[in-house]
């Protein structure tokens, strides 16, 4: 079987660790890299939840998408029991359970977080935005829809449970996508011509500006907008060891719930 380490090596393979940006924390972070590893849960998150239930499966190892510790959102001092984080990575270690995390790396990446994302939405002839960074796609649709009919058609590819959004009265036909966090990176869906930018976590003043802007911007949320590289993760780990058992957390899920009144 292989090792811990021979996994990292292999996820670095498709997602060089060169991409990451450099205020992250990715690979393999936690754990034995000598660990020969059977069983692997892939989850975008490792949430309490899913460290249980990859200990209850039998898992030697966990892949996920954000780092688990120590980068921009969760800075470690302490492993401590009393704390949620140190509690989490305690149950981690003493249960012999490795983590690898493949965040930025994976969102530039070939094949990673945006064309799995930009592929989740059927975007024709997907393509780079030109984003400095090189996170985002642009593509287009088969044919112009309106921005309604678009937004019921994104929350349905993504599964997600609701999506805000608002228009500046354009068709949808020219869209740019960028996976979790990348409002900031509408100026250059703009500049490349786009009609629509798909991400998440937007704020109020971006969604009031849209339309002085022209551009339909549309917020599916973090999770719906990376869960599709998922399935990529699964399938590129199972071709390259055939001999790995690889499954998909079923208990981490989009948290959000949208109340709509009048429904
Ligand atoms: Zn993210």
């Amino acid at each position: 079987m292989p090792t811990v380490r021979e996994i990292e090596q292999a996820l670095f393979a498709l997602a060089p660790k060169a991409g990451a940006m450099e205020w992250d924390n990715v690979g393999h972070l936690l754990g034995d890299p000598e660990q020969s590893v059977t069983k692997v849960c892939v989850a975008l998150d490792i949430t309490e939840a899913v460290a249980r239930e990859a200990i209850e499966n039998g898992c030697e190892l966990i892949v996920s998408h954000h780092p688990v510790m120590n980068c921009k959102w969760l800075p470690v001092q302490t492993v401590r029991s009393d704390t949620p984080q140190g509690h989490l990575l305690l149950r981690l270690l003493r249960s012999n359970v490795s983590a690898i995390c493949m965040h930025t790396n994976l969102d530039v990446a070939p094949g990673g977080v945006n064309d799995a994302f930009a592929a989740a939405l059927g975007l024709e002839d997907p393509g780079p935005l030109g984003d400095p960074e090189g996170l985002c796609r642009v593509g287009t649709l088969q044919s112009p829809m309106p921005l309604q009919d678009f937004a019921r058609k994104v929350c349905r590819d993504l599964h997600a449970n609701g999506v805000r959004f608002a228009g500046c009265g354009k068709m949808v036909h020219r869209v740019a996508v960028g996976g979790g966090a990348c409002g900031d990176y509408e100026d250059w869906a703009i500049a490349a011509g786009c009609d629509t930018f798909v991400t998440a976590d937007l704020g109020y003043h971006q969604f009031l500006d849209a339309a002085g802007k022209g551009v339909n911007l549309i917020d599916a949320g973090h999770f719906p907008t990376e869960n599709p590289v998922c399935a990529r993760l699964i399938s590129y780990l199972t071709e390259q060891f055939p001999e790995l058992t690889v499954f998909k957390s079923a208990s981490h899920r989009e948290v959000i719930q949208y109340y709509v009144e009048g429904e």
